[in-house]
């Protein structure tokens, strides 16, 4: 990464992405940095605070695999920088991480502040600036670009506004954006299961994934349900969905047959929480009261389907899970070796504002980390001769 003449870099977006190519860029380029709100901000709620920076898997491929918009493209970004460099680059910069049994990776400290300042210290002497992008536009063979409070001419723009923001600065200079929806989120249902709200089930099973379900007073969330919306962001809804609330082997004739005295609900309850086995029992249409030898094979059947093709009909989301977006820029429009766009030259896409997302786990981390280097290089190398 040695160049001749110092480029004028800018960055639009002062978050993961924007803050880590910040860091590549600054001993080589003048870089200039822009943010409406503080450095890094949005690194504090991740990891429920603890902050998840990567997934311990180091093949790049198998990593891709956890992107169900990006896979592809992540090839060639993950073959150039993926876990491995990821823990190097945070050794370097201070921060110790480790990796806990279910392979996600946080900084030993346990606290995305920790993330914050590292980052936030590393591009010390950056060219801060608190304003808000507005307008691009293109100059010859410069980028300019419009802020509330001033106008820059730069040689490259990198844009890393993230997924939440307003896409019209790229869609107005000819950028296709695919229309952005929620992923990692909790699903509303048509069904009213206020009554189980609090109620957190483990190993359940769906669409060939298992995971733990909560419910919630609008619907389903939890780990097993942010993997389902994340599959299922482009879907129209409604949708269905069978959860197998109790995947364990279990007979219940005989269970019936051992306990003949004993009420319904009390047997059931044995299994699933005493609230969730009301519920079953209610939309089986079987009385919660009656004793087990009463329970007929139409009846036992019932409860069986009732529990293992639980069904709900979802109708929205509910935006409590990482929320991440599905759309963005379209990778069509962006070459994966550079993250230069490849109809405007000197501008570049990088983390979250990219059509490309993860699961749960530290991938969507991941994704900021491995396209900010993958472009920050590319600028660097664009101006060796
Ligand atoms: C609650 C929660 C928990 C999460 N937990 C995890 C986790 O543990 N692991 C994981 O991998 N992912 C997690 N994620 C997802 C992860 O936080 C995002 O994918 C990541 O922050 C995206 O980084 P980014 O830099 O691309 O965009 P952002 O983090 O969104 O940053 C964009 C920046 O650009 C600025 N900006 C936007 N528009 C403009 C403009 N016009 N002018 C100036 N500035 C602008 C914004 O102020 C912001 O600072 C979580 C997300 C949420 C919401």
């Amino acid at each position: 990464m040695v160049q001749e003449s110092k480029l004028n870099v800018g960055i639009l977006g002062g978050g993961p992405a924007g803050c880590f190519a910040a860091y590549f860029l600054k001993d080589f380029c003048n870089v200039t940095l822009i943010d409406f709100s503080n450095l890094m901000r949005t690194i504090l709620p991740t990891g429920g605070g603890r902050c998840n920076l990567a997934y311990s898997e180091f093949d790049f491929r198998e990593l891709a695999k956890n992107y169900p918009r990006g896979e592809k493209f992540l090839y060639s970004v993950f073959s150039r920088y993926s876990t491995a460099e990821t823990i190097e680059t945070f050794e370097k910069l201070g921060v110790k991480t480790y990796i806990q049994e279910d392979y996600r990776i946080f900084p030993e400290s346990n606290s995305s502040k920790t993330i914050q300042d590292a980052l936030v210290k590393s591009i010390n002497g950056v060219n801060v600036k608190r304003e808000k992008g507005l307008r691009i536009e293109l100059k010859d063979d410069k980028i300019k670009l419009i802020t509330d409070m001033n106008s820059y001419l730069f040689d490259k723009l990198v844009i890393a506004i993230g997924g939440h923001s307003n896409f019209e600065i790229v869609e107005r200079i000819g950028v296709n954006i695919i229309p952005p929806v929620p992923s990692l989120v909790g699903l509303v249902t048509s069904q009213n299961l206020k009554s189980l709200a609090g109620i957190s089930l483990n190993n359940v099973s769906c669409n060939g994934y298992s995971g733990d379900l909560l419910f919630t007073h609008k619907g389903v969330s939890g780990p097993l349900v942010y993997k389902i919306s994340s599959l299922k962001a482009r879907d129209s809804k409604p949708y269905s969905l069978l959860f197998d609330l109790y995947p364990n082997e279990f007979d219940l004739q005989q269970l019936l047959n051992n306990n003949p005295h004993k009420q319904i609900h009390n047997l059931l309850s044995d299994i699933l929480p005493k609230k969730l086995a009301n519920y079953i029992l209610s939309i089986s249409g079987v009385d919660s009261e009656i004793k087990c030898h009463m329970i007929n094979g139409v009846q036992r059947d019932k409860i069986l389907s009732s529990i293992h093709e639980f069904k709900v009909d979802v109708i929205g989301c509910n935006r409590d899970g990482e929320v991440v977006t599905a759309g963005g820029v379209d990778l069509i429009e962006v070459n994966s070796k550079t993250m230069e766009s490849k109809k405007i030259k000197g501008l570049y896409f990088i983390g979250e504002v990219l059509d490309i997302d993860g699961f749960c786990g530290g991938f969507n981390l991941q994704n900021c980390w491995s396209t900010a280097y993958v472009a920050s290089n590319a600028i660097l190398n664009s101006n060796i001769d």
